[in-house]
């Protein structure tokens, strides 16, 4: 029974239990950008292409490669959404938020889309989660918005990653920089794979991603940005450093550290773990003051981060962290052939409507069958209709996991079930 079709290349299914896995993680996420007084966006899965093509660059990868771009049946150019920042700067200036009080704190969750060669941690539609802080240059809020995925990290039980840090400054120290830069790789170019050449003309700063090792040898020289920001620059780096101390973040300072838009500023950071291969950032983010102006907005500063789920998901299951309770059918109400389907029907809707988790059979199998059945969707309890019970109004109820049974008037039978389960969670707890 497999079917003609096939997800598509690039994509995949999210079943129980990972699906479950991933609400709980979620929402352990949902729940710190809550205490940080965040709040939640949801923008449209497409935009119009030009808000990716000024806000996340002309020049770049995503968009001149990667974007799932099409026409619509009106002719207007729409875009899945590659990255969350943009659409949401997009609303935040399209619905004026900024008349809410700044910063404006939002956070986002959903599936962006990149046509990039798949390989393990890079599908082309991913999930992220992501916050924006929107209206202010303090530093403290760039700090803020690193500590918040270390608590989330640690939250989970993950430890083997390490935050890294750069500023790549403001357009008025990065553009001797880059001056500087462009300088240095015509000199060695020589040295340089095929695609820093063209990275050299195009977008030099993206040069530092490279992975090839000859290029990282002949970069070993290259002049860095720290070394160029100017003096407002400077010391909002300071201070940014400054209070990842004091919110207790262990950090790098890793000079290469680029995020080569023309509207990202300042802060820069990529939380990096261990094990994971080329895709080994799980989350990363920075500095744009100057990306609402790209959309057509007043200057507004803002800073942000986004987490990779899938690659988090991976970081989660190498480090066997954060064990998750799943979610567990309480009762499976199974019925003696020949029993009125009406009984049981009342039995499973007044158990549902004490709030307990309820299943049944709906395949007309034999009780054998049915038993089975309840163990094969792990089911605590089994309740029995039918028979000599049934004709006094009462079921019989059993405990799989202990085999206890139980004899109970209809009545009384979510509250005995409630105690039971009451039990266990006393057991466990003591
Ligand atoms: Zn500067
Ligand atoms: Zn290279």
């Amino acid at each position: 029974m497999s079917g003609k079709f096939k997800a598509p290349r690039g994509t995949f299914d999210i079943v129980y239990p990972d699906s479950e896995k991933l609400e709980r993680i979620l929402q352990i996420g949902y729940e710190i950008l809550i205490r940080h007084g965040y709040r939640r966006i949801s923008t449209p899965i497409f935009e119009n292409t030009e808000v990716f093509r000024r806000g996340i660059g002309e020049d770049t990868d995503i968009v001149t490669k990667e974007m799932y771009t099409f026409e619509d049946r009106g002719g207007e150019s729409l875009t899945l959404r590659p990255e969350g920042t943009a659409p949401v700067i997009r609303a935040y200036l399209e619905r004026s938020l900024y008349s809410g009080g700044i910063p404006q704190k939002l956070f986002y969750f959903g599936p962006m889309f990149r046509r990039e060669r798949p390989q393990a941690g890079r599908y082309r539609q991913f999930h992220q989660l992501g916050a924006e802080a929107i209206g202010s240059d303090d530093p403290a809020i760039d700090s803020e918005i690193i500590s918040i995925p270390d608590i989330y990290f640690k939250e989970l039980g993950l430890r083997k990653y390490r935050v890294v840090v750069n500023s790549i400054g403001c357009l008025n120290c990065r553009k001797p920089y880059i001056e500087r830069l462009t300088a240095f790789l015509e000199s060695a170019k020589h040295d340089l794979c095929n695609d820093c050449k063209k990275r050299a003309k195009r977008n030099p700063l993206r040069i530092f991603d490279c992975k090839e090792e000859a290029c990282s040898e002949a970069l070993l020289k290259a002049p860095l940005m720290p070394d160029f920001l100017c003096e407002d620059c400077r010391a909002h780096f300071d201070s940014v450093l400054e209070m990842l101390k004091v919110l207790g973040v262990s950090y790098e300072v890793e000079p290469r550290l680029v995020r080569g838009l023309d509207y990202y500023t300042r802060t820069a950071f990529e939380f990096i773990f261990e094990g994971l291969g080329a895709q080994n950032a799980v989350c990363g983010g920075g500095r744009y003051d100057y990306l609402a102006e790209a959309l057509g907005g007043p200057p507004s500063g803002g800073v942000g981060f986004s987490v990779g789920i899938e690659r988090l998901l991976r970081a989660i299951e190498l480090e066997g962290a954060c064990p998750v309770v799943l979610p567990r059918l309480d009762v499976f109400v199974a019925w003696i052939e020949g029993t009125s389907r009406k009984q049981v029907l009342e039995i499973l809707a007044s158990l549902r409507r004490e709030r307990l988790c309820a299943d049944s059979d709906f395949m007309g199998r034999s009780l054998k069958a049915q038993m089975k059945h309840a163990n094969r969707l792990g089911a605590r309890f089994v309740v029995i209709v039918g028979g000599e019970e049934q004709k006094r109004g009462e079921v019989v109820l059993r405990d799989l996991d202990s085999s206890e049974q139980w004899t109970v008037g209809r009545s009384k039978l979510a509250q005995k079930i409630r105690e039971a389960l009451g039990e266990q969670w006393g057991e466990t707890d003591g």
